[in-house]
């Protein structure tokens, strides 16, 4: 589940380092498995909820209960997430997502598993990423199953909704663009082309559980580690905190780059409080390993 909480320091927690030994090390060991989170693909411009200038505080994610509750309400998931694709379509892969790609190549990762539903992980040339939330690039029919390509989709909403170029106030992770009622009472939702069903992003919302088969694959990986690195993630939601405890568990380390304190500090090794593009890519330079 994505619970719809935020999570906040409570407890005291071991306070973070500057030092990249720990990274050096676990990546130089090899078999590690990355978890990455949505501060990793804030150098990419994709805007993090809860770290700086995060949005969590003025905007609530639309949850599976909301989507499927209603016409209005996935009306105003599409019209704002529309105008948020084309942020989406021009994102790039960061130093982050390019340093964890050539870790991949130099053989040392057993798998890389992502919050994140931007991508980026696989556009900058990561191999086995497991999409723990889906992916923003594909729809998928409620009515019959059918998984077609966002971008076919973007065409379609564009010719149903010609002239739609209201400005946003923000935008957010998911891809998600903050609109006014006004703004989205016009938008014109298009249905499934194979059967007229309702059509949803195939991502995990807030309040959907993560498909089994999925969460699976990923404990497999993580067994499989030498070692898991958590990325820009604050660990908040259980989707991605349950592989920490399942890695913690099982004796296999734990090492975190996050700026901020997260859920899973407690658990770890270390926490690195570090800016992610920069902080990999002295790692790959410090293990000799060449990052495109
Ligand atoms: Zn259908």
């Amino acid at each position: 589940m994505r619970p719809t909480l935020s999570w906040t320091p409570t407890e005291d927690l071991p306070p973070g380092t500057t030092d990249l030994e720990p990274v050096v090390s676990v990546v130089r060991a090899g078999r590690v498995v990355v978890l990455s989170g949505a501060g990793i693909s804030t150098e990419s411009g994709i805007p993090d909820y809860r770290g700086e200038g995060g949005s969590l505080s003025r905007h609530t994610p639309m949850t599976y209960q909301d989507f499927t509750g209603g016409a209005p309400a996935r009306r105003r998931y599409w019209a704002r997430s529309h105008l948020g694709w084309r942020t989406f379509g021009r994102a790039r892969p960061n130093a982050g997502h390019r340093a964890v790609a050539a870790f991949g190549r130099a053989g040392l990762l057993t798998g890389v598993i992502t919050q994140n539903v931007d991508g980026l992980h696989q556009a900058a040339g990561s191999d086995g990423v497991v999409d723990l939330h889906g992916s923003l690039d594909r729809v998928v029919c409620l009515g019959c199953g059918d998984v077609s390509a966002r971008r076919e989709l973007a065409r379609r909403l564009e010719e149903a909704n010609p002239g739609f170029d209201p400005v946003p106030a923000a935008m957010n992770p998911d891809g998600d663009a903050d609109l006014t009622d006004e703004q989205v009472a016009g938008f014109h939702v298009v249905p499934c082309v194979v059967c007229g069903g309702v059509l949803k992003p195939d991502v995990v919302f807030f309040g959907e559980t993560v498909p089994a088969a999925r969460v699976e694959r990923c404990r497999e990986l993580v067994r499989e580690a030498a070692s898991v690195l958590v990325l820009g993630s604050s660990l908040t939601v259980m989707s991605g905190l349950r592989f920490v405890r399942q890695a913690a568990e099982a004796g296999t380390p734990v090492v975190i780059v996050n700026r901020d304190p997260t859920r899973g500090d407690k658990l770890a090794a270390a926490r690195v409080a570090l800016p992610l593009g920069k902080a990999l890519t002295t790692v790959a330079e410090r293990l000799g390993v060449p990052v495109d």
